[in-house]
């Protein structure tokens, strides 16, 4: 069989995904020299396909995306399929959407659903496609069987972030670095512990910092990481290991030097709010550059955040505020509007929470509900707002005082409520 090729259909929505598994195809020596093409849209994904299927294919092509963007990116598959349409190409998804709805992604016209993390996939695709074995016996893989009939393999065993680089440098495609995956808490809402799992795996000092330097030696001259909840860098459980983080930023720090900015508790992760004390702020503003902290606040009625299990109250979310203003931090608070089950006093709750944070100079990222497939609040009705609560938000962000795609997220969440599979 000829080298295969491997396409990314390489939209926004799934960008540093893909960055992560070149990277994985980097780290294998018999996989290393497979070609990758990134092709950005429907008439450069069916080009990368056009070219390798003139010298014998095969080609597997890549997506990845969000359930926000999943009938986009659907239509766009359709799109491709009509250009070509050929049994050597492969169409292979991943990401928390199709993990979360893998058969009705496959019926919506894509070969084979990849549940769960890819470096060690993508690796195992391109050697079966290089020995012309058939892909649906890939761990990991759900496909559909020729009956019509749901076939799940198992899934691999979970990877170490240290196995794999948290981008693709040889092929100079660069994102934050990636220093925990998983999630031991879980809010009701969100996809990434069902992912990513309910426990958290960190990347070690010493790598971070290995990939720290490579990206001086690039020229990068911000440091940024990915991680569900920035404090919880090196903790096995809730408490906060404060001795890991300092390790971490202290090294990284050392390596990047006092002339490069490091974003600590910032885009494009977040800090919980009981996280927060003066010792953990002190220790962000000895080391990291940025001056504002994301926390994750999500509603003001106590209510609303126990039914979500996120695990800390409203009052919790206002010290954490006031603290980050002492310290000379603005807190950015993330609010999600539309929780299942809000009433009326929820959202006053809310919005009086709101307005007490903004008093104090903070600002508000704010959301709406998305009933997300994989979690247990998917079959909840979509987040709404009333007229009048649109428009005190709209008076915010004419303030400044808000920010965010809310708007735009109550159309998705509609969308996503219409979209969703039959229980
Ligand atoms: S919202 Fe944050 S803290 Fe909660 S489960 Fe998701 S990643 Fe973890």
């Amino acid at each position: 069989m000829p080298q295969p090729t491997v396409v990314w259909a390489y939209r926004r929505t799934g960008k540093f995904a893909f960055h992560v598994l070149t990277g994985a195809l980097e780290a294998a020596a018999d996989t290393r020299d497979v070609p990758v093409v990134f092709a950005n849209g429907v008439d450069r994904v069916v080009a990368a396909i056009d070219a390798p299927l003139a010298g014998g294919g095969p080609v597997l092509v890549g997506w990845s995306f969000y359930s926000p963007d999943a009938a986009q990116m659907i239509a766009e598959l359709a799109a491709v399929r009509r250009s070509v349409d050929d049994p050597r190409v492969v169409h292979l998804v991943g990401g928390v959407h199709a993990s979360a709805e893998p058969e009705q992604t496959l019926r919506a016209g894509f070969d084979l659903v990849a549940v769960g993390e890819g470096e060690r996939l993508i690796q195992e695709a391109v050697r079966i496609l290089r020995d012309g074995r058939p892909l649906c016996d890939l761990p990991g893989v759900v496909s559909l069987a020729a009956d019509g009939a749901v076939r799940r393999n198992p899934r691999a065993e979970r990877l170490t972030l240290d196995e794999f680089p948290p981008f693709g440098p040889d092929h100079g495609r660069y994102g934050p670095i990636e220093i925990t995956r998983g999630c031991v808490y879980a809010c009701r809402f969100c996809q990434t512990p069902f992912f990513a799992g309910a426990s958290f795996r960190h990347r070690s000092v010493e790598n971070v910092r290995r990939w720290a330097r490579f990206l001086v030696g690039r020229g990068f001259r911000d440091f940024r990481f990915l991680t569900p909840t920035s404090l919880s860098y090196g903790a096995t459980g809730p408490e906060p290991d404060l001795a890991a983080v300092e390790a971490l930023l202290a090294g990284v720090r050392e390596d990047i030097g006092e002339g490069r900015r490091l974003w600590f508790g910032t885009f494009p992760s977040e800090v919980r709010p009981e996280h927060v004390t003066p010792a953990a702020l002190q220790l962000v503003r000895r080391y990291a550059s940025n001056r504002a902290l994301i926390l994750g606040g999500q509603s003001g009625s106590d209510r609303v955040l126990a039914k979500s299990r996120r695990g800390h109250d409203a009052a919790t979310v206002e010290r954490a505020a006031a603290l980050c203003v002492e310290h000379g931090f603005v807190p950015h608070v993330d609010f999600l509007f539309g929780m299942p089950g809000e009433e009326a006093a929820d959202v006053d709750a809310t919005f009086a929470l709101m307005d007490r944070l903004v008093g104090r100079g903070a600002k508000v990222h704010g959301h709406t509900f998305l009933p997300l497939p994989g979690t247990p609040f998917r079959r909840a009705a979509p987040g709404a707002l009333t007229a009048e609560r649109r428009r005190q938000l709209r008076a915010l962000a004419s303030r400044g005082q808000l920010y965010g795609q809310w708007e735009q997220q109550e159309r998705t969440a509609q969308e996503l409520a219409r979209g969703r599979a039959a229980p």
